[in-house]
């Protein structure tokens, strides 16, 4: 999966989540708030929103992730 990073002097992009819809919140405290992106599309979601709610983020990121729309 791609994690949300934060590029220095560049404008964080407000991006939705792709599965609710609400703003993706890019220095969320708690992990199912935390965004993930899809590894085949430019999409993003909550971590809540996705397979892996209930994961650890720093779990998550070491694992493939193709969104609901791309499986
Ligand atoms: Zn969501
Ligand atoms: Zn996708």
């Amino acid at each position: 999966m791609r994690k949300s990073n934060h590029t220095e002097g560049g404008e964080v992009q407000k991006q939705k989540c792709g599965v609710c819809a609400d703003d993706l919140i890019s220095d969320a405290e708690e992990d199912g708030d935390k965004n993930i992106g899809c590894d085949l599309c430019t999409k993003w979601f909550h971590l809540k929103c996705t397979e892996f709610a209930g994961l650890l983020y720093d779990e998550v990121a070491t694992k493939a992730f193709l969104c609901s729309f791309c499986e």
